[in-house]
């Protein structure tokens, strides 16, 4: 095509899930069919980057340095979290119904082979949320492969130790590969309906 639409492609080329064919559609809806689109998704994406942060709490996506909307929410059950990798499995739970407690955002699963250890993930600050003994219940909502369960285990040796908390792990008809933020609601409604006790 041109040298700056080529550009544009290629931007968009690396985002996730997007192919030549996709980038190339998405570039000429907004660049040629509906440019009026194209400044509306400017100014969100430059308001959203401006605003959001990570809530300070439970690391899920929040505003203006403040907590979430899940952990400002009252009707939630603060004595109940879910432990998930990332952002993308939170929406994934919360779409499905099926868990009315806060959560934990690791921002990633240890992994030696790739050099993350335990200060790489948010794990600190979970650490934090459970000393002052308000927390009954802890849910693993964690990838069911090496990383996954090597999180799971540091969680329950390092984090919550001998304190009494009940740790269960969400029982598995999930998907390998994508877990939990590609698993259907149904799927993980019920993944989080049977969670086993973790031991
Ligand atoms: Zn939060």
């Amino acid at each position: 095509m041109t040298p700056a639409f080529d550009a544009v492609i290629d931007e968009l080329k690396r985002l996730p899930g997007l192919g030549r064919r996709s980038a190339e559609r998405i570039a000429l809806h907004l660049l040629v069919e509906k440019r009026s689109q194209l400044k509306s998704l400017q100014e969100s994406l430059s308001a959203a980057a401006r605003t959001l942060n990570a809530c300070p709490i439970c690391g899920n996506l929040a505003e203006e340095g403040g907590p979430c909307p899940i952990c400002l929410d009252p009707t939630r059950d603060a004595s109940q979290i879910c432990i998930v990798e990332q952002i993308s499995d939170l929406t994934a739970v919360e779409r499905s119904a099926a868990w009315r407690g806060r959560y934990h955002v690791l921002n990633g699963k240890l992994s030696p082979m790739k050099g993350i250890g335990p200060a790489e993930l948010n794990l600190a600050s979970l650490a934090k949320r459970l000393q002052d003994g308000s927390i009954s219940e802890i849910v693993l909502a964690l990838p069911n492969d090496i990383e996954g369960q090597a999180t799971c285990h540091y969680i329950q040796e390092e984090i919550v130790g001998t304190q009494s908390i009940s740790l269960s792990r969400i029982g598995f008809g999930l998907p390998s590969g994508g877990g939990v933020t590609y698993a259907d609601s149904i799927t993980l409604r019920s993944a989080i309906e049977s969670r086993r006790n973790y031991s």
